[in-house]
């Protein structure tokens, strides 16, 4: 059995505002000529698209009623 990568104490918090998904790629909602659809990526303001915040930014972030 291989385990995961360990938390550590010193690890920074995934950042409670994105759940680590720091950068959402966002669609326009219309395809180009050539049928793709443009995303347009956009980093979490609360991370700035880091995924994660240090954990005294962390205390003063949270606070899910
Ligand atoms: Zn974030």
């Amino acid at each position: 059995m291989t385990g995961s990568a360990p938390a550590t104490a010193a690890s920074p918090r995934i950042c409670p505002n994105c759940d680590g998904f720091a950068t959402a790629a966002v669609s326009s909602g219309d395809r180009d000529a050539s049928g793709q659809l443009p995303t347009l990526a956009v980093d979490c303001p609360a991370c700035h698209g880091a995924g994660t915040l240090p954990a005294s930014a962390v205390q003063f972030v949270g606070g899910r009623a």
